[in-house]
């Protein structure tokens, strides 16, 4: 399996509890290296933008309301089969659903306010790096 690089955010809802070190340390433990990282509030176009996929979803404004509603840690994460690898350290998207032991399972409080974004897949990686970080901002 080749090394990949996934894009991560770590949401409003896990910086303003202050666990943005926890959430570090489990990415870590899974063997994936945070080879850039930046915090950052999301402006309301960059959160639409970033989410445009879900824009006819019924949790769409909610969504960005939620993403711009306090500052967010965006990362670049590089590691044997990264992407798939951290949507495992996550867990599912509904932390009811979320495998023990996952991020998700620990922190997350709700089906939006759940704590970190991953990408899903290489194309979707390859889209969300360059939205947020220069070339020159990652440092493997
Ligand atoms: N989300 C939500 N309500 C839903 C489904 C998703 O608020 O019913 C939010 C949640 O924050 C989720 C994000 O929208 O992480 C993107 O949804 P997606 O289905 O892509 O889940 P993910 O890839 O983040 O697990």
């Amino acid at each position: 399996m080749a090394v990949q690089r996934t894009f991560s955010i770590i949401k409003p809802d896990a910086t303003a509890r202050n666990i943005t070190g926890k959430i570090n340390a489990m990415i870590e433990d899974a063997g994936l290296r945070i080879i850039a990282q930046k915090r950052i509030r999301m402006s309301r176009e960059q959160a639409e933008g970033f989410y445009a996929v879900h824009k006819e979803r019924p949790f769409f404004k909610d969504l960005v309301s939620f993403m711009i509603s306090g500052p967010v840690v965006v990362q670049v994460l590089e590691g044997e089969n990264a992407i798939a690898k951290y949507r495992e350290v996550m867990g599912a998207t509904n932390p009811e659903q979320a495998a023990e032991g996952t991020i998700r399972a620990r922190f997350a409080e709700s089906i939006e306010a759940n704590s970190v974004h991953g990408s899903d897949a290489p194309e979707t990686a390859a889209q969300e790096i360059p939205f947020f970080f220069k070339e020159e901002e990652i440092v493997g």
